[in-house]
């Protein structure tokens, strides 16, 4: 740290982001990327985007907000289109939280939104889940504060049902309530269809994980238009370009191409439900996850020590230290053949084990 760095930012713990190592070829199960390139049509339109790269992109991204809206069933006016679901967040916090409206969210759920509460000097309080790591709605009712709520929450991988969160909204209609459903499309329940009815909900979504877009930061909320009006004066107050022309044209690409996204989330479930049964055929434990990642644990080795042998022998999971969490890995679901890898290496680790 410099001596130039303002006092505000001296305590910040900025978030760390799975391993990307570069020093040997790992199979990477760690960060919840999805095993299958992008979209020919979105790397058609990206790159013939990329021809005009000296142009600034458009600022509102009409097109793209257009297609977002047309496949949600929302109007154009519900959607703004972000720099990775990150920056939605973000803007979420700038916008509906402060010292006196803090965010509220679980003590075991995404990590960011910590950091997003330190960076934005927010007061935050966390709410523990249940020992079985599940969420209890109504420990979130007669809470003050803008409530954020992952569905499917992470590490995790359960879900709470609509009915849970239209109960929130219902609790307290003065208060805005963030549901990130960046793991939505892999089984879980959006709250999409929500929004006309409560004007305090705001729905984040990402192309990183079901639309294979990791690498070029797209995300986007969902929400009454004054929410979104909000949002875009943030917006507006800190990069108007946030979303670039070959990210934006890529979605696009992505958007059109139904057939390949649902086609991937298939194929991700199914390895899931596979890998699952293989998993708890080995003696693991599993919370019921409806995303693209397994959250595992089991009595036969502790869960630093699993990470550090599959890491030894060239498979990435990610291992949280927090005390309530760390017999588990979050195991992102790959192809079928990284995940029989997966598979053999740990029956190879628990047989050298004995
Ligand atoms: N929400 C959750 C729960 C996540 O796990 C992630 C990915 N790390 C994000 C939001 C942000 O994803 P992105 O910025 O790539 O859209």
């Amino acid at each position: 740290m410099s001596k130039f760095l303002s006092d505000k930012y001296s305590n910040l713990s900025p978030y760390v982001p799975g391993e990307q190592p570069k020093e040997r070829k790992y199979i990477k199960l760690n960060t919840n990327e999805s095993p299958f390139p992008p979209s020919k049509k979105a790397v058609k339109y990206s790159a013939a985007a990329a021809k005009r790269l000296m142009l600034y992109p458009d600022p509102d991204q009409r097109e793209l907000t257009a297609a977002v809206a047309k496949n949600l069933g929302v109007k154009i006016e519900n959607v703004l289109l972000t720099n990775g679901s990150d920056e939605i967040l973000n803007f979420a916090f700038m916008a509906y939280c402060d010292k006196d409206t803090p965010a509220i969210f679980p003590d075991i759920t995404y990590g960011f939104y910590k950091v997003f509460a330190e960076i934005n000097n927010v007061s935050y309080k966390e709410i523990p889940l249940k020992e079985d790591l599940t969420l209890d709605i109504n420990d979130y009712i007669g809470q003050k504060g803008t409530v954020f709520i992952a569905n499917p929450n992470a590490p995790t991988g359960i879900p709470i049902p609509l009915s849970d969160i239209e109960k929130l909204l219902n609790s307290d209609r003065e208060r805005v309530v963030v549901i990130d459903e960046a793991y939505v499309d892999f089984g879980g329940e959006s709250a999409v269809s929500l929004i006309e009815k409560y004007d305090n909900l705001l729905v984040t979504q990402t192309f990183s994980k079901s639309r294979s877009m990791a690498g070029a930061r797209l995300g986007f909320g969902v929400a009454g238009k004054e929410i979104i009006s909000d949002l875009n004066a943030v917006k507006y107050s800190t990069n108007p370009y946030n979303v670039n022309r070959t990210t934006a044209a890529a979605g696009l690409g992505a958007i059109e191409d139904k057939k390949y996204f649902e086609k991937n989330c298939k194929a991700i479930i199914e390895t899931r439900e596979w890998a699952s049964v293989e998993l708890e055929n080995l003696g693991f434990t599993l919370t019921p996850s409806k995303t693209n990642f397994i959250f595992a644990k089991t009595d036969l080795i502790g869960g630093a020590e699993l990470y550090k042998k599959l890491k030894e022998k060239g498979v990435l999971v990610r291992h949280f230290t927090n005390p309530i969490i760390s017999d588990y890995n979050r195991i992102t679901v790959g192809s079928r053949v990284e995940m029989q890898t997966l598979i053999t290496t740990i029956k190879e680790i628990l047989e050298e084990q004995k």
